[in-house]
């Protein structure tokens, strides 16, 4: 495998679909042991890689092998949970054959796909503080973004799940850029919007989105709506200025929220209850560490499910991560400690997690529509990545057929952008790029 083929996954635009964005020609361009197909998706609710793994199982042994190919990693892994039991089956079938790649089959916990966990889950190996799997010679890919390897074609959809109080939860293969709106009322979604609110991603790591016909992206694995008095949207979309207030008032310093962290369980001392401490009494000294902040993970355990007052040290211990590292805070490509030996016991078990945040109503099937959905019009992002935003190479008027190339990252880090659908530039920002059928 060459640098022709990694020229090739930066053409197709495609990225880590399973959150970050992270540019896929980048990541292959390197040198492991062992490529790890992540396919734990440990957010609730969320139906994409478990469906893909069932129905698409050829084309992720496909990708897999391409990825290992590319960087001469000799073992192939793909880690999922031993409940996705006909997405198992299948993939054991295709694998019978191969001797260089396995499943490795996990508990149904959270977060078991946090790169972290998941990388141990393989290898038995810690990624040091600050460090990335590359560290421990592991690359980790997506399930989806695996498909799209084997695919080798333009990124123009996006595999989604649209559940919560709608009638009809469903998946969609859904073109990029086409509006929540169209896809919530695809699965009869509430007729009076005014009462419900809609998270972007999944229910402990997504966001609160305020525009319902804000666009799908290559990013985009969930929608989820919820009546707008539920706990989770409440406490999603409560003031920081009141979080440090309750922070001041009612931490109560128990640090369960250290106990239950799953980064400082794994040895990355991760101290939130620390960081609480440190803004309670204004005493940057109190904080910890510089390495008990910059290893949280943003997962929301701490927040969503160890807390028994209610606060949020999720938020706060990342709020203060985000400012050290702008302020260029770095620390020691470290693991300071074993993992705890009472990790097993401490996995907390998606279910239990479920009826925690009050979703226990909405833990229901959201069957693949196999057909890609049809829109008549979509809003392109120019940044679904990280890196740099796409440049657009469109005009206004000009035509476009799906697949054809209408933003280019260049030599940046980032990634092309394509047409989703066959159609007529209408419209032209810095942000976006509008086609219509
Ligand atoms: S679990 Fe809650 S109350 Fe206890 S230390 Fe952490 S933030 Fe404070
Ligand atoms: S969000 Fe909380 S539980 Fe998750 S890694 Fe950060 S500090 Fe730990």
């Amino acid at each position: 495998m060459s640098q022709d083929y990694i020229s090739k996954i930066k053409d197709a635009g495609i990225v880590g679909a399973g959150g970050a964005g992270f540019p896929t020609h980048v990541k292959l361009d390197s040198k492991a042991e062992v490529v790890i197909i992540n396919g734990a998706e440990c957010e609730p609710l969320l139906r994409v890689d478990q469906q893909m793994m069932e129905f698409y199982s050829k084309e992720v042994i496909d990708g897999l092998r391409i990825a290992m190919i590319q960087t001469g990693a000799k073992k192939g892994v793909i880690c999922l949970k031993g409940k996705y039991k006909k997405a198992i089956s299948n993939l054991q079938n295709l694998l019978k054959d191969e001797s260089s790649m396995e499943l490795k089959i996990i508990k149904d916990y959270y977060p078991a796909g946090d790169e972290q966990q998941l990388v141990y889950e393989v290898t038995g190996k810690v990624v040091p503080l600050m460090g990335i799997p590359l560290d421990v010679e592991a690359v980790v890919i997506n399930v989806l973004t695996t498909i799209h390897i084997a695919r080798d074609k333009p990124v123009t959809e996006r595999v989604i799940t649209v559940t919560g109080a709608v009638e009809k939860p469903q998946t969609f293969i859904a073109p990029v850029g086409t509006t929540f709106g169209e896809l919530i009322k695809a699965c009869s979604g509430p007729a009076n919007l005014n009462d419900y609110s809609l998270i972007v991603g999944g229910p402990m790591m997504g966001y609160v989105e305020e525009n319902w016909n804000a666009p799908v992206t290559k990013l985009t694995g969930g929608i989820i709506i919820l009546p707008k008095n539920h706990s989770l949207i409440i406490k999603k979309t409560r003031k920081t200025v009141v979080d440090l207030q309750l922070t001041k008032a009612i931490c109560c310093q128990c640090s369960y929220c250290t106990d239950m962290c799953p980064r400082n369980i794994i040895g990355l001392n991760t101290e939130p209850h620390k960081v609480m401490r440190g803004l309670a009494n204004e005493d940057p000294s109190a904080l910890g560490a510089i390495s008990s902040v910059v290893s949280c993970c943003n997962c929301g355990l701490c927040t969503l499910y160890a807390c028994p007052m209610d606060l949020d040290p999720g938020k706060i211990t990342n709020m203060v991560k985000q400012s050290l590292l702008k302020k260029g805070a770095k620390t020691e490509k470290i693991i300071p400690y074993e993992v705890d030996p009472l990790r097993e016991s401490k996995k907390v078990p998606t279910k239990r997690l479920i009826a925690r945040i009050e979703l226990s109503d909405y833990d229901v099937a959201a069957p693949l529509i196999h057909s890609i959905f049809e829109t008549r019009n979509v809003k392109i992002m120019l940044k679904q990545h990280i890196g740099v935003s796409a440049t657009s190479i469109v005009r206004v008027g000009e035509p476009v057929t799906k697949g054809t190339l209408i933003a280019s990252c260049g030599d940046n880090l980032g990634a092309n952008i394509h047409a989703s659908i066959s159609g007529k530039v209408i419209n032209l920002t810095d942000d976006y790029i509008e086609i219509q059928a």
